[in-house]
């Protein structure tokens, strides 16, 4: 007879590992099956990871954790081919403890969580792929995979497998993306030397600082791009809707290699050597594309449950609050001795009326607005840019002319009434 699990959590990812983390810690029998060669392996993240979900699982992680540097600026930059505007705030508040937020290398810090989870109790075994669930009677009972003798059996079954989750979609619970749900997001990490990375981006000893970059980044089509400083590395990276990159022809790699040399974006990486290409699917659809998450004898966190705030580029942070409200409930779910749908449901309602529900409702229709609707990142990021260059270049004109050229410049009447139209309908979908 095989050896039987309270539970198996599928895919070693900040979901997973947080979920088997929290299962070990409240004494549950967790078994975590990851398939790469170990955690973060095959781990992709821009790499902003948020203090207060990770803290929720691990008071005071960041004391030893791997991470690289807490990010005390954040910049945005709408970018048009030779000019950009920025903003951003910068507080030294976030210097200091408690912390905002952190930058991490994932390769690193999911090996560092998931050794954390051992040391709880769970056992991970890597290099192990999970190809089926396993269903007797209409519930969930283990998961079949690609090791002889590979059945495993557990009473509860988190999914826990990323974006493409598989297994989700072969339970039913998933259908095929559309390529308007799903953004394809291809990423270098730069080797640069410490003190010219805090030289170039004006920061302290150990201080980090986030770039958000918006407009030509993509070539004007809807997705964001990023550069992130680390200790001794930079990651930059840029992604679009599948949908955009296929209506526009264009290869991830290309895009890539468009930022790298925008005039906007090469001083900041000059002299870096390439040390890691990567390249990843981020759910995108939000609200409206979330799978079922609650099987009888199953539960869907993480990317697996398409889990992502794409307008605040947070993925992690959810995809660890999933995870840990999938543990409490599989504790509950253990203590009653019922595993059925309507008692995980359990789960399905803590998340939803958590911050990570609140925020993919507040949300629910922002991708496919701005995705429908391309004239604001191609025509008004430019339009904003040019109206700044005028505004700021001095050459006698006086300001009111400035001014007034400024607003003949937009067009005509009836181009400004589709702007305003734009505006009210972007903050709608945003508010
Ligand atoms: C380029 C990029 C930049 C991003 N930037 C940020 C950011 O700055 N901040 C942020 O918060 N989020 C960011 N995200 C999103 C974030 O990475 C994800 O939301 C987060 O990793 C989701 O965690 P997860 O555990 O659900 O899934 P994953 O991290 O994808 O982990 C899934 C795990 O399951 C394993 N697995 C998959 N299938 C199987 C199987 N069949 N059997 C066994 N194991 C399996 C995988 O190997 C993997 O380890 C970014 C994403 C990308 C692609």
């Amino acid at each position: 007879m095989p050896e039987k699990f309270d539970c198996i959590v599928v895919g070693a990812g900040p979901a997973g590992i947080a979920c088997a983390y929290e299962l070990a810690k409240a004494g549950v029998k967790v078994l975590l099956l990851e398939r790469g060669e170990y955690p973060g392996s095959k781990n992709v993240m821009g790499g902003v990871l948020y203090r207060q979900m990770m803290e929720d699982v691990i008071p005071g992680f960041y004391k030893e954790a791997p991470v690289e540097r807490p990010i005390v600026e954040q910049r945005f930059m709408m970018m048009d081919k030779e000019s950009a505007t920025t903003f951003g705030y910068k507080g030294l508040e976030w210097a200091r403890e408690p912390y905002n937020n952190f930058t991490v290398l994932r390769a690193k810090f999911d090996q560092w969580f998931a050794g954390k989870a051992v040391e709880q109790g769970a056992l991970l075994i890597n290099e192990t792929v999970v190809l089926s669930c396993i269903v007797e009677n209409g519930k969930v009972v283990g998961v079949q995979t690609d090791r002889p003798d590979g059945q495993l059996y557990a009473d509860v079954v988190v999914l826990a497998d990323g974006v493409n989750s598989l297994l989700a979609k072969s339970l039913g619970f998933h259908r095929e993306f559309k390529p308007d749900e799903v953004a394809l997001a291809t990423m270098e990490i730069l080797k640069l030397d410490k003190k010219v990375i805090e030289d170039r981006f004006n920061l302290e000893e150990g201080q980090g600082c986030t770039i958000e970059l918006f407009g030509d980044a993509t070539k004007g089509i809807l997705g964001t791009g990023f550069l992130y400083t680390n200790k001794d590395t930079l990651s930059l990276g840029v992604g679009t809707l599948l949908s955009g990159m296929i209506k526009h022809k264009l290869k991830p790699h290309h895009l890539l290699d468009y930022v790298k040399n925008h005039p906007m974006i090469r001083p900041y990486i000059q002299g870096a050597e390439q040390q890691e290409y990567l390249a990843h699917l981020i759910p995108e659809g939000g609200y409206h594309s979330m799978p079922k998450v609650v099987g009888n004898g199953v539960l869907v966190v993480g990317d697996a449950a398409q889990l992502v705030n794409a307008i605040h580029r947070e993925g992690s942070n959810m995809a660890m609050t999933s995870g840990r409200l999938a543990a409490e409930t599989v504790v509950l779910a253990k203590q009653a001795g019922d595993f059925s749908e309507a008692f995980l449901d359990h789960y399905r309602k803590e998340l939803m009326g958590s911050f990570v529900g609140q925020d993919l409702k507040k949300y629910k229709d922002s991708t496919h607005h701005f995705d429908k609707f391309p004239q604001y990142f191609e025509q008004y990021i430019p339009m904003m840019n040019r109206a700044m260059s005028q505004m700021f270049t001095v050459d006698g004109t006086s300001k009111r002319e400035k001014q007034k050229k400024i607003w003949r410049d937009i067009g005509s009447a009836k181009e400004k009434v589709k702007i305003a139209r734009d505006m009210y309908r972007a903050w709608k979908v945003m508010k």
